[in-house]
């Protein structure tokens, strides 16, 4: 028995005779199904057709991309601390380069990941490195391939690791979240925020409940993910695909970008 993955998102399932007759995540109106239908692919497929690309953001930050693109494209971050490393979101493809690779880095003391478009092979990277998933339990329905290395964690914020804290922001998914990195920016902190708050190519963030379906959130939703990240002090914000970055003023970039998108929800728009 193979775990399918599906092309469209990158969600592996549970092992099993056939693929799923459909996946629940593209069927979900914030996703789609191609008008060809739905694709699928497996881990060992995925080592033949692609590989994994691994740059340096700054420093103790290492961006995880599939090449070619796969999926949905974002790419992951590998996070260095004193503690150990975390993985935040994660890729499909997971091979034996990649796996050495990350273990050169020191392994993983864990992975953290912002909503379930990046589930993807969650799981075989938990197994492969003998650590725990962090997801927010709100979004327990999404996941696709159960394992006893996931841990729902509820409520508002999460420290998984000294210095590293999952913050729930909802939004795209209910159970959306952003990972503070006190350490990151040279100590200024960073937001990495997958497309939870997506870095815009005007150097703002921007909300939606469906980016490929274009789909905004309520004016109530926005506040609140503003209101919650903007209790913290950061600098950088790292997106969820290679070069989505705001370099400075993080808080201020949150607010103003919120403000901007409320005020064109109430009919409100410069000349
Ligand atoms: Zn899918
Ligand atoms: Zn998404």
């Amino acid at each position: 028995m193979e775990a399918s993955i599906c092309t469209v998102c990158g969600t592996q399932f549970q092992p099993s005779e056939a693929p799923p007759p459909r996946c629940p995540i593209c069927t979900d109106a914030r996703q789609f199904v191609p008008r060809a239908g739905q694709g699928w692919t497996t881990l060992g497929r995925l080592q033949h057709t692609h590989f994994t690309t691994m740059r340096e953001q700054e420093p103790d930050l290492i961006g995880l991309g599939m090449a070619p693109k796969f999926a949905i494209g974002q790419r992951a971050l590998l996070l260095r601390t004193s503690s150990g490393n975390l993985l935040w979101d994660c890729i499909s493809l997971l091979d034996p380069a990649t796996m050495q690779a990350v273990a050169a880095l020191g392994g993983l003391a864990g992975i953290a990941i912002s909503h379930p478009h990046y589930y993807t092979t969650m799981v075989e990277w938990a197994q492969a490195f003998g650590c725990p998933v962090h997801l927010h339990a709100a979004d327990r329905k999404w996941v696709m391939r159960e394992d006893p290395a996931l841990r729902f964690w509820d409520g508002e914020t999460n420290t998984v690791l000294p210095g590293v804290t999952l913050i729930h922001a909802g939004g795209h998914f209910a159970g959306s979240t952003v990972l503070h990195w006190r350490d990151g920016a040279q100590g200024r902190a960073a937001l990495l925020s997958g497309d939870i708050l997506q870095v815009t190519p005007d150097g703002n963030v921007s909300f939606m409940w469906s980016y490929p379906n274009l789909i905004p959130l309520d004016a109530a939703t926005v506040t609140g993910i503003a209101e919650r990240v903007g209790r913290y002090r950061f600098d950088r914000i790292y997106g969820g695909w290679w070069g989505k970055a705001v370099d400075r003023d993080g808080p201020e970039v949150v607010r103003r970008s919120a403000e901007r998108y409320v005020a064109r929800l109430a009919g409100q728009r410069p000349d």
